[in-house]
């Protein structure tokens, strides 16, 4: 911008002076919109007699120009006309793909004589009240032997008009900015292109590691189904029992990735279903405990939860879920063991469930990430069995209930995952003694 003003204009041919201003307005410009109307803006500057603009690109779809930027004319109005091949000056500039000049008033009437009604309505509407154009000059905005649109330029005021000599500088202008669109095209084109290229490599690097997280137990399946069949081998039933323990136990975890991509299909198509009914927290917490508590000698369990606690309103299967995850996680990513504590507190309108770990911890700048559909912190993913698929899971189903779930951590020291149920509905109205023993003994 500064090199502009250090150029004194007189120097320059009008001609080299209109090319800067318009080339330099394109260079700037962030998408076709604004391309377009910084195109239109400087054409209307350049060009002594032009009160107003418009640019208009045909579509192939419409078999119409529509109007992409105007000056003079409100472009948002305009924007709701389309002009068929031929009609009004665009049109027939369009048609003809040969710039066209109408240099007096009458030249101009007779060429929008056959402008649509309702297209002529948008105009007045666009201009502020009825115009008569003394003199335009149109050309087409072609790339190669193609026409991309027209480009019109118009004049209101008293003046000189628009002559022959205006038409080889707005064509060499044309042409440019029919460049600039075209390579805003491209681009696009390339980006479109680039974010399908970069979902399909996602979903390549997902597959392998999901290929590989559920290798590992088709493995063992294998393995020890094979050994079980051997004619030769006679194994004492002790073996045999330990063997179809793991197949067993194997073909869990096999079932468990399946089931949370499956899941996380649904919940990507939108179909989590909530089924929402009395729910008391402390004893859905101490029965998952119970259940990992098979799984592990070096980790202690402490669920602390103050009397009284609040039934709320969720769906038993689904937080059952939530909280069956944050408790594996809190013991996968903690192997050394340690204390994992379930705490339950009452706050404003709601309820805060946490699960604190003393395990490996999460790095601050992977916080946020870990509720990405297969996002793991690197330096685990090779050890530690996942999918990376649980956590955002969990985080569809608190939020469809109306929580809000997150982590806070330390690296090297634990982390503790928190989540939040509304209270409300039937949850308010104070429960009874009854209704407990009603939800939970029945
Ligand atoms: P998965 O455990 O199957 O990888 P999750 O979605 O449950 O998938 O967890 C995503 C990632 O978040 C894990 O790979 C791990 O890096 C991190 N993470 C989850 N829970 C913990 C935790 N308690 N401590 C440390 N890191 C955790």
């Amino acid at each position: 911008m500064s090199e502009e003003s250090t150029i004194p204009v007189g120097q320059l041919s009008r001609e080299l002076s209109a090319l800067l201003t318009v080339s330099r307005a394109l260079a700037t410009a962030a998408d076709l919109q604004s391309l377009c109307t910084t195109a239109v803006e400087a054409l209307v500057n350049v060009f002594e007699p032009a009160d107003a603009g418009i640019l208009s690109l045909w579509g192939e779809r419409e078999q119409a120009l529509a109007v992409q930027a105007a000056i003079g004319y409100d472009p948002a109005i305009l924007r709701r006309s389309r002009f068929r091949k031929s009609e009004g000056i665009s049109g027939k500039v369009f048609a003809d793909s040969e710039p066209r000049l109408f240099p007096t008033p009458q030249a101009v009437a007779a060429a929008r004589e056959d402008i649509h009604p309702e297209n002529m309505v948008h105009m007045e509407k666009a201009a502020g009240g009825v115009v008569h154009p003394r003199s335009a000059l149109g050309v087409p905005l072609m790339l190669g032997d193609e026409t991309s649109g027209v480009l019109l330029l118009e004049q209101w005021q008293p003046g000189p008009a628009f002559t022959e000599a205006d038409i080889p500088l707005l064509q060499a202008l044309a042409s440019l900015v029919a460049l600039a669109a075209d390579r805003m095209r491209l681009l696009a084109e390339v980006e479109r292109t680039r974010a399908v290229a970069k979902d399909d490599h996602l979903k390549s690097e997902l597959l392998s590691a999901l290929a590989h997280e559920m290798r590992t137990p088709l493995a063992s399946i294998k393995g020890y189904s094979t050994a079980l069949l051997m004619e030769e081998i006679q194994w004492e039933p002790a073996k045999q029992a330990e063997f179809l323990r793991i197949i067993d136990e194997e073909t869990d975890k096999l079932e468990g990735i399946i089931g949370d991509l499956l899941e996380s299909s649904m919940i990507e198509a939108g179909r989590l279903e909530i089924k929402p009914e009395p729910l008391l927290l402390p004893r859905l917490a101490r029965g998952i405990v119970d259940d990992v508590l098979h799984y592990t000698d070096k980790h202690r369990f402490v669920v602390s939860f103050p009397p009284h606690f609040p039934i709320v309103d969720a769906d038993p299967r689904r937080i059952h879920q939530v909280l069956r995850n944050l408790l594996e996680n809190a013991v996968k990513y903690s192997p050394h063991g340690g204390l994992v504590v379930v705490r339950g507190e009452v706050g404003q309108g709601e309820v805060i469930i946490s699960v604190a770990d003393q395990g490996v911890g999460i790095a601050p700048e992977n916080l946020n990430r870990l509720f990405e559909r297969f996002f793991r912190a690197r330096e685990l993913e090779e050890h530690v069995a996942g999918s990376g698929l649980g956590l955002p899971i969990a985080q569809a189903i608190v939020q469809s209930h109306g929580g809000r779930i997150w982590a806070e951590s330390k690296l090297g020291k634990g982390s503790t995952f928190y989540f939040t149920l509304p209270l409300g509905g039937l949850s308010a109205d104070l429960e009874s003694e009854e209704r407990n023993r009603e939800v939970f003994d029945g």
